[in-house]
Formats: C-alpha cells, structure tokens, sequence
C-alpha cells in the first residue's frame, strides 16, 4: 500500500474551500441528465457574471487560459503580430498569444502597484502592435484609463487578464469591464473556484458570434439551439472550451456565495495589513499599496522583502513554523521562452528586482482567525 507522503505544513498556502451547496448542485446536474458543457448551470454562472459586469456576453470556458487563447484567436493574431503585457504575469498570459505566432513584447511594471507600467507602453508601440493585455496583480486594478486611452490613440485591442480582479474596481468600476475581451480565472488559487475553469468576458457585441463558433469546435451550434439556422455545421475554425456542467454547478455555489467570500477575504487581508505594518516598518519589507480610486478584490497577500537572501529567509522560517509562503511570477523576458522573443536581461529592473522580494502569504477562504494570528506572529518574529 502507497503511504501518502507526509505534509510538513500545518498552515498550507492555499485550501478550497466549500460553501455549502456545492455537492446538492453537482448531484442536480447529474440527476438532470446534462452532464456536458453549456446546460443549466453553465447558463446560470455566465448569467451571473453578466449581471455582475454588465457584460454583452460571458462565456465560460475549461481556463483562464483557454479564454486567453480565445482571445487571441478572435483577434486573428498571426506571425508578426505584437501585444503588449507585463514581464510580471503568469506564463498563459504570454503563451496563448505566442501560441498564434504573435510575438509578446514584455513591458516593465509600476512600483507601486506591480501592474504593467502604462507609462512604458507607446514606446513598446510598432506598426505590428495588435493589442494591450493588462494583468490586475493581485487584483489591484491597473491604471485603466490611461491604457485604454493610449489604446484608441493607436488603434489597439485591450485584453484585461482579470484572473485576479474580480469584483475589484478602478475608479468605481468593476475590473473586466474595460477591455473589449477580459479573461477570469476560477482555477483552484483563484477567490472563487471550481478547481479547473474559467470564462471569457466579451464587452463589445462583435465578438459575441464568432467567440460562440470558436468555443463550439467551429460551428455553429449555438445559432442552431436559438433556432436561428435548422442544422448546424462547420463554418469557422474552433476548439472545445466549454466546461463540463457538473463544474459549473460547483462554481454556481460558489459565485452565489460572493458576499461571504469578500468579506471574509477583506477580513483577512486587511488583518495582514494592521498586523504587519509596524513589522514592516522596522525591517525594511514592504506591504501591497492601494492606490486612491482602487479598490481591491483582495486575491493575494503579498510582502516585499529587501533581498532575495531575505525573501529566503522568510520562507524558511515560515517553513520551520510549519507554515507554507511563496513566491511568485518569476520574469518573463528572462526566462528561455521569453527570450527567443526577444527578452533581455534589464529590460524590466521593476520586475527583476521585485521578483526576487515577493512572498505571498497564506490565503484561503477558510483561514481561521487563530492560523491567520499564528502566520502573524510568526512573521514578526523573523528579524535580520
Ligand atoms: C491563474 C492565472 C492565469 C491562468 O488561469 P488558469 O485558469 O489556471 O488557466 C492566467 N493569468 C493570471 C494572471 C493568473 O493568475
């Protein structure tokens, strides 16, 4: 018999969390007897997400990812096509454009918030330039009305990469809602899950058909089922995207539970804030800012450690107190792939040197107040 192998953590890094109705919605999909994409439940998260960001259409798709790549196909991206996003970002926000034979072309981030740096942007700007693809880190919106004004001086496309973002706003307004397209998340990590999934978010109803043909393997499934066309074919190029429904009914309970899960997660990044400040102070780290007119969807956690010896040193200690912090997003105009598109070392100091300070904090839904006091003191304890 295999063991399973021992976990030196008491406090893990991040633990799904369920809110009650999760298993009553998974065993309703099954009982009613449609168990693959686009049934009753899938239709109720994009209605919710629709209400919520006043989208023209939200559809839900296997991952974050997947909805990236969507966009990219939807922007007909080829060989020599360029779009701008931050070196700071997860691998997918890059890949699913290269994916198409665009070339990403990595812009440095603000200091301050670790968003892409609008400030960097019009001097990345080539004739080839197609699109912009914002990441909300941390769900700290970026500032959006400079980028979508750089966008329409230039003709360009905004993808907001909201995996971290939803319900933060900037400026009032719900992250996601800026771009033309904008991609979530509900990946296991993310603030409400269904362990693999995500949606694409479409602002502009000229995306709203041939996304549909896209995520229906190329046809055109979706105008039959309106009863618009009597069969449906193949008339266009497509991949399968669609979630099985059992996973939408997970997410469903969780979506539904918004409220609690804000609130909880505002509790706990704002005890992290109150409780690490002086901390901070008198080592030298630094914790997340929150520019004014930002409000935040409180996905993460995050400390700024001097150096990357000290941002070890955190980790190990944490380690030692059976507590498990990360670190994050390494550079992606230094890493291999980034490279061969024309990343250099240098080219992003913001990103390169923060990389090397972050550690993301546990987070989860489910903390208790005694973990969360016990991360608390054990952090205050680490000094050098
Ligand atoms: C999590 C994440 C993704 C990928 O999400 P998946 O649903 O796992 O594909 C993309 N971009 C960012 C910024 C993320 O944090």
């Amino acid at each position: 018999m295999k063991t399973m192998p021992h976990n030196p953590y008491d406090i893990p890094f991040n633990k799904p969390w369920i809110s009650g109705d999760e298993y009553r919605y998974m065993a309703q999909a099954v009982e009613g007897g449609h168990i693959s994409g686009d049934g009753p439940y899938t239709r109720r998260c994009s209605q919710t997400l629709e209400a919520w960001l006043g989208a023209k259409r939200v559809l839900l798709t296997t991952s974050c990812t997947h909805a990236l790549e969507m966009s990219a196909l939807l922007l007909e991206l080829k060989p020599g096509d360029e779009v701008i996003l931050p070196a700071f970002t997860f691998v997918s926000t890059a890949n699913a454009f290269a994916l198409r034979g665009a070339r990403p072309v990595f812009a440095d981030i603000r200091l301050d918030t670790l968003n892409l740096d609008e400030g960097q942007i019009e001097r990345l700007i080539t004739p080839n330039t197609k699109a912009i693809v914002p990441v909300h880190y941390a769900g700290i919106g970026c500032e959006m009305g400079a980028i979508m004004e750089i966008a329409a001086a230039h003709g360009l496309e905004v993808v907001e990469d909201n995996a971290h973002g939803l319900l933060g706003r900037y400026r009032g307004r719900l992250l996601g809602t800026f771009g033309g397209m904008a991609t979530q998340s509900f990946h296991e990590t993310k603030n409400f899950t269904c362990g693999e999934g995500g949606a694409l978010v479409l602002n502009h109803e000229r995306w709203i058909e041939p996304a549909e043909i896209l995520r229906e393997k190329g046809t055109d499934r979706s105008r039959f089922f309106r009863g618009q066309v009597d069969k449906y074919t193949w008339v266009g190029l497509g991949s399968s995207y669609l979630p099985s429904d059992v996973l939408a009914a997970f997410l469903l309970a969780q979506l539904e539970s918004h409220a609690r899960i804000q609130q909880r997660r505002k509790e706990i990044w704002e005890c992290y804030m109150q409780e690490l400040r002086g901390w901070a102070e008198a080592c030298g780290a630094r914790l997340p800012i929150v520019p004014p007119g930002c409000e935040p969807s409180y996905h993460l956690f995050y400390v700024l450690m001097p150096d990357l010896e000290r941002r070890a040193g955190l980790i190990e200690h944490l380690k030692q107190r059976r507590i498990l912090a990360v670190f994050h997003y390494q550079p992606l105009n230094t890493s291999e792939m980034g490279m061969r598109f024309g990343g250099r070392p240098g080219d992003c100091p913001v990103t390169e040197q923060i990389a090397d300070q972050l550690v993301r904090l546990p987070f989860y839904n489910g903390i208790t107040d005694e973990e969360l006091e016990r991360v608390i003191e054990s952090i205050r304890s680490y000094s050098f």
